[in-house]
Order: structure tokens, then C-alpha cells, then sequence
């Protein structure tokens, strides 16, 4: 089995390359991403595993069936990123669909937290003997009302965690769990009652730009927001009008509609042309943190474990649980 692992950073590697060994297999670690000018990478590899922001259209399909690849690799649960119905009876999908939904929860919370009570901005002040605490204000978590979008793996996590935190939570799910102990609430009424949104519904046509101008209006005063499940749910232009109008308390995102080529790469160095991401990144009550929900030790662990088994499934034609 011969891999070509497209967008590898140094931690890609950690975690890989004793399970190559183990399984015998043959990773080309390639720095860079997948595009089209970067696709011919793939010739002779069985497959190809990429991640996030490595978009598979459907051109980029042919092209590697023209070269013999068999399978994509997805080192992620989301799939938004493949041209699924390109890719059918064509080429495996296989995807890893869970590996730590509490450390995409976890920091959900994080955002939350940090955004709420400003330690991000302490942390600056204080490292420069600014001991001003003006600006700094947050508000209790305690008994206000949460609403989750979404109450699968990670939302169910976060609902864990926001009830240790005595909060009111509501959710809304077009497919509401029975066994889930939380009151499900109309997407109108989740907008409306809540004091802080987090998102963690998957990004597919029905939910691109959820968070728009208009539910954005349902929304109370000084709510905050949460996304950590994929950019192009929210609207980003409609977010930065209300954000100059002062309709949010706090906003917390680790993804951005146009990651590409800017997530998980350093541009410190670069002018960026994006204008709505350096604006977003302009107002003292949004942090933008680079998609990195996932990136804990044991999810890192879980997803090369589960990405080597779905390759091991595909060369001995086993099974493919995870296929997409
Ligand atoms: P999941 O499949 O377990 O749960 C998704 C839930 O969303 C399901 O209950 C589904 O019914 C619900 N849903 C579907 N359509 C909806 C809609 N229109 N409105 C509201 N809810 C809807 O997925 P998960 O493991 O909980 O992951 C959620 C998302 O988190 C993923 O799709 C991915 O985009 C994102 N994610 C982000 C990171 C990160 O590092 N930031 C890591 C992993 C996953």
C-alpha cells in the first residue's frame, strides 16, 4: 500500500509514520496541499490522504483515476471538501467519523470561555505590566440559556459540559435524539431564547449560512457565538455588519469560510488579501483561532489509527465501515 499524504505537518508525522512501519505501508509525507497543479503528486500511490482544507473536485476525480489511485483518505470526520457524487463507484471515500468529539466540545467551550472573560487580552496586558482590568468584563455562565445546533457526537459532548456549568441548555436537531435528556426547541426559538449559540451541525446545503442577516435579527442583544464545526455555516459578511452594530457579546470561531491556504499555514509575513477575515480579526470581542478543535493528543492518535485500519480495509478488501 503506497500512500501520498498531501498538506503533512511535523505532528502528521508523530503520530503516521510508526503506523506505517507497523502495517508495512509506504507514506510519502508531501508538504504540500492537494490542489489541481499538486494532484500529479499522486502517480503510483494507491491512495492519498488528505485533510481540511484539500478540496476534491470533480476534475481533480478524473484525474486521479486516470492515475490509478483507488482511494481518498479523509483525516477528518467532515466531507464537505470531496466531490462525493464525483467520486461514486469510482473512487473509495473513506473518512474518519469520530475521534475525540470532547476535545472539539472542550475547546468549544474554551472559545467560549476565553471570549466571555477576556484572559486571551489579560494575557497580553499583563505580560506587559498593564495591570488594567477596563474592557475585561464578562458575564456568569451560570443559568443562562445555551443553545446547541446540532446534538450529535460533539454537541452531546458540549451539553455535558455546559450542564457542569449550570447552564439552561436548549438544542435544536432536525433529527432529535429521544435518549438525549434536553429540550428541543424550534431553530426560531433556539435563536431567540438564547444567550450564547454554538454550532455543531455539519455544513451540507441545508445549513450553509444558518447564521445569516436574517437569524441573525432573531437573535437577542449581546449573544455570543460559537463555530467550531465548519466556516460556511455563518454567513460572514452579515456576521461583520452585526458585529459593527454591536449585536454580539462575543465571538468565538475556529473555522473561517476561505480557510484555505490560510489555516494552518503562517502568513505573518504576507499582506493577506482576505478584507473579511483581517476585519473579523480587527474587533476586540471575536478570537479566531486557526481549526484546531480537534487537536488534542488522543483525537491526533485516533485519527492515524483510524485512517491506517480504513487503508489496511481497503488492500485487503475488508469491510469499509467508514466509506463514505
Ligand atoms: P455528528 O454527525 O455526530 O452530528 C451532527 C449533528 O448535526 C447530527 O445530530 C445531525 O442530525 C445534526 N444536523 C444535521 N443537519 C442539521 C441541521 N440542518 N441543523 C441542525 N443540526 C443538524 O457530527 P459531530 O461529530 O458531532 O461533528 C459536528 C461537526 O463538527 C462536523 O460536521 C464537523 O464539521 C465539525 N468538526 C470540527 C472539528 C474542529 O476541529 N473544529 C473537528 C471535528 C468535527
Amino acid at each position: 500500500m503506497k500512500i501520498a499524504f498531501y498538506s503533512t505537518k511535523p505532528y502528521d508525522k508523530i503520530w503516521f509514520a510508526p503506523l506505517a512501519e507497523q502495517y508495512g505501508y509506504i507514506i510519502d509525507f508531501l508538504e504540500s496541499p492537494c490542489r489541481p497543479s499538486s494532484i500529479q503528486l499522486a502517480r503510483g500511490f494507491d491512495a492519498i490522504c488528505i485533510f481540511v482544507n484539500d478540496t476534491i473536485t470533480a476534475p481533480m476525480i478524473d484525474e486521479l483515476c486516470n492515475l490509478g489511485v483507488k482511494a481518498i483518505l479523509l483525516r477528518s470526520a467532515g466531507f464537505n471538501h470531496v466531490d462525493l457524487n464525483a467520486a461514486k463507484d469510482r473512487l473509495h471515500v473513506l473518512r474518519v467519523p469520530s475521534y475525540s468529539p470532547d476535545a472539539v466540545a472542550e475547546y468549544a467551550m474554551a472559545l467560549l470561555l476565553t471570549v466571555n472573560r477576556c484572559t486571551h487580552r489579560a494575557y497580553s496586558r499583563t505580560r506587559d505590566f498593564n495591570m488594567s482590568i477596563n474592557g475585561l468584563m464578562g458575564q456568569n455562565l451560570c443559568e443562562r440559556t445555551i443553545g446547541i445546533i446540532g446534538t450529535g457526537k460533539i454537541g452531546q459532548c458540549m451539553i455535558h459540559i455546559c450542564r457542569g456549568f449550570n447552564m439552561n441548555v436548549i438544542a435544536y436537531d432536525p433529527y432529535p435524539n429521544s435518549a438525549l435528556d434536553v429540550k428541543y426547541v424550534t431553530l426560531e426559538d433556539l435563536f431567540s431564547q438564547s444567550h450564547i449559540i454554538t454550532l455543531h451541525c455539519p455544513l451540507t446545503k441545508e445549513t450553509e449560512h444558518l447564521v445569516n442577516a436574517q437569524t441573525i435579527q432573531m437573535m437577542q442583544d449581546n449573544v455570543y457565538l460559537i463555530n467550531t464545526s465548519r466556516g460556511g455555516l455563518i454567513h460572514t459578511e452579515d456576521l461583520i455588519d452585526a458585529l459593527v452594530n454591536r449585536k454580539f457579546a462575543g465571538v468565538g470561531l475556529d473555522v473561517y469560510e476561505e480557510e484555505e491556504g490560510i489555516f494552518y499555514e503562517d502568513r505573518s509575513n504576507d499582506i493577506i488579501p482576505d478584507e473579511n477575515l483581517v476585519r473579523l480579526t480587527s474587533f476586540p470581542n471575536v478570537l479566531i483561532t486557526s481549526h484546531m478543535g480537534f487537536f488534542t493528543q488522543e483525537a491526533m492518535k485516533a485519527i492515524a489509527e483510524v485512517t491506517m485500519e480504513n487503508a489496511h480495509a481497503i488492500k485487503n478488501n475488508l469491510e469499509l465501515k467508514n466509506a463514505l
